[in-house]
């Protein structure tokens, strides 16, 4: 029942032909003349793993797969769709967490991952030009190549595509640093509904000529235009990295942590929070024996980077927190490094072994932090005693991810509690996963009637028959 209720909700939002699985004859002839026979999938065993999200709780039917490899294959398929009506969801590497990629039912799915071809380096301007298909292993690989590095990391890293990670803003592990996609953009090509193509690719780092269209498109979770080539600002690389993981007492003790450490270390790059119940998840999952001896409420990971060794600014500014940690661990070897962040890499993983978590992502002030995680343990208690609530996240922003096992996946209302509990002391629904299918309705609580008059009226003119994404971000 409460599945039912999931999927109607979705639907609900759709204003365009919907329903039918079937691609009517005229559409199917135009999608073969743009991409072939061999790259439209009407085949339900190819298109399965389309339509189903990453975390299992979000899948619907699609009519149809369409892998184009070129700017010009998106805007036949979208022009062909325009013209029957028909919805399209952009898909890259389907790791998306609020149901954005994945079809409700009848949709057509335009998959990126044929959008590839070769990274261009400028390593005199620090920048890279890449079609949107690439994923962000196959950037970061080529960054280093020329000494680089690129400003956001997330674990997906091996599936997540750029033109993905810019529809959904991405931001991830060293946002303190480099902030999110949106902040590495110089310059982004995408296709709107109608075909056109709109962006300048490659860009210009000063280029005041207008609207900035990049900016636009950036966290548009695939509603106003599919991005097909990016131009991305890169990083200096920062090779030597340490870093430390913190037990301690309790979540206050991280943020006092946090507010005694951050300004003494400039390399500072990472501050991310593990509480216990996550963390015993992540041991179970990966086999391994917890990193510290103690069993502490709260981990503090801390990492610093630069290009010399950042280790002993790291161990100073840890002794001036010194009588609020209980015990730490540190490393600023590669296989050390890579074993302590295993501990909150492998989050994500170990709950998705666990069941289908609802995964909701929010932020706050850091102040209110403490409050925050203590109210949410007590709401879930409160409305479902049977339910696991593991936290983790991107702490130094005030970024958290709760994640809630043993709901059904349908059973939205402690998820709109937990929504409306961040807003509540000053923070926002969506911190970098997006809003997707899953946070639609909640919208209005973290966005004013005019934010999302102006949204509408920015949806109305790029796509003024619906059919991109119907049903995510926005309602009609
Ligand atoms: C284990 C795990 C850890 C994660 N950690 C983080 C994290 O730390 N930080 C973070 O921000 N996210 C994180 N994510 C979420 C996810 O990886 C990101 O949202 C990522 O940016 C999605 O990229 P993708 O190519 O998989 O996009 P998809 O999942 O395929 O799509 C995401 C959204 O973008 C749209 N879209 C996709 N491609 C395009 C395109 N070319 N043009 C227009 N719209 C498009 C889709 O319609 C959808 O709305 C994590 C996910 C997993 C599974």
């Amino acid at each position: 029942m409460a599945e039912r209720l999931h999927a109607r909700r979705a639907r609900s939002n759709i204003p365009v032909t919907m329903g039918a699985d079937e691609l009517p004859a005229t559409l199917r002839a135009a999608l073969v003349g743009a991409i072939g026979e061999r790259n439209l999938l009407t085949d339900p065993d190819l298109k399965a793993s389309y339509e189903i999200d990453w975390t299992r709780r979000f899948h619907g039917r699609a009519a149809a797969v369409v892998r184009p490899a070129t700017t010009a294959e998106v805007a036949a398929i979208l022009r062909a769709c325009s013209a029957a009506g028909r919805a399209v969801v952009p898909q890259g590497g389907n790791t998306g967490l609020v149901g954005g990629g994945v079809p409700r039912d009848g949709e057509v799915v335009l998959s990126t991952t044929r959008l590839t071809g070769p990274c261009s380096v400028d390593a005199a301007a620090g920048e890279i030009v890449v079609p949107a298909g690439t994923t962000l292993h196959q950037v970061q690989e080529a960054a280093r190549d020329a000494g680089f590095d690129f400003g956001v990391d997330i674990g997906p890293r091996e599936s997540c595509t750029i033109g993905g990670m810019i529809a959904a803003n991405a931001g991830g592990v060293h946002v303190l640093r480099y902030g999110m996609m949106s902040e590495q953009l110089i310059g982004v090509e995408a296709v709107l509904a109608d075909g056109s193509v709109i962006g300048r690719v490659p860009g210009l780092r000063k280029d005041n000529a207008g609207y900035h269209l990049a900016a636009l498109l950036a966290g548009s979770e695939g509603t106003l235009g599919v991005v097909t080539r990016a131009h991305l600002r890169l990083t200096p690389a920062m090779p030597e990295r340490a870093v430390a993981l913190l037990g301690l007492d309790d979540v206050e003790a991280a943020v006092a942590v946090m507010r005694q450490v951050r300004p003494a270390l400039p390399s500072l790059a990472a501050l991310e929070l593990i509480l216990a119940e996550a963390l015993d998840l992540v041991c179970r999952y990966a086999g391994v024996a917890a990193p510290l001896r103690g069993a502490h409420p709260v981990v503090l990971l801390i990492e610093c980077a630069g290009q010399t060794s950042p280790r002993e600014e790291l161990l100073a500014a840890l002794e001036s927190a010194g009588g609020l940690v209980r015990e730490s661990v540190a490393a600023d070897d590669a296989a050390g490094v890579r074993r302590l962040w295993r501990y909150r890499d492998a989050a994500g993983e170990a709950i998705n072994a666990a069941g289908v978590p609802h995964k909701l992502d929010v932020a706050v002030p850091l102040a209110a932090v403490p409050e925050f995680v203590a109210r949410v343990r007590a709401a879930v208690a409160a409305a479902a005693p049977e339910a696991r609530v593991a936290i983790w996240g991107h702490v130094g922003d005030g970024n958290l991810h709760v994640n809630i096992l043993g709901l059904a996946p349908g059973d939205a209302p402690i998820d709109h509690d937990v929504l409306r509990l961040a807003v509540e002391l000053g923070g926002t629904i969506a911190a970098e996963h997006g809003v997707g299918t899953q946070k639609t309705a909640d919208l209005p609580l973290a966005r004013s009637a005019g934010d999302l008059a102006a949204m509408r009226a920015i949806k109305a003119a790029l796509d003024p028959r619906g059919i991109l994404n119907p049903g995510v971000v926005v309602m009609r």
